[in-house]
């Protein structure tokens, strides 16, 4: 069973979190915010309208920072989102298919 970590709104199986290393970690709650993956910028839009289009809520963060972000320019760098737990298992299927249909190469 997955413990939850709200520091990192992130499922860890772990007893202390192997990123933020905090030790009150709980069970997750069906509103909790989970991380599903972390994509490039341009792509967390479409699997937002993805999510939407699913009736999943998702809200997302730079995985960078919001200085570097606009440093660089809003196309670069990785965004993390987030779906609540009651919907994990759903956008990751959907996360999964997405990418799974589109090619590696360019044909
Ligand atoms: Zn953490």
């Amino acid at each position: 069973m997955a413990l939850y970590c709200e520091n990192c709104m992130r499922l860890v199986d772990t007893p202390v979190c192997p990123r933020c290393r905090n030790r009150k970690l709980r069970e997750p709650e069906p509103g909790d915010f989970c991380l599903v993956a972390e994509v490039p910028y341009m792509q967390a839009g479409m699997l937002k309208e993805l999510f939407s289009d699913n009736d999943i809520p998702c809200t997302d963060r730079s995985a960078l920072g919001a200085g570097i972000t606009v440093k660089l320019g809003v196309n670069v760098g990785l965004t993390r989102l987030y779906v609540p737990f009651d919907k994990l298992d759903e956008a990751k299927a959907l996360y999964d298919a997405f990418f799974n249909a589109v090619p590696e190469e360019p044909v």
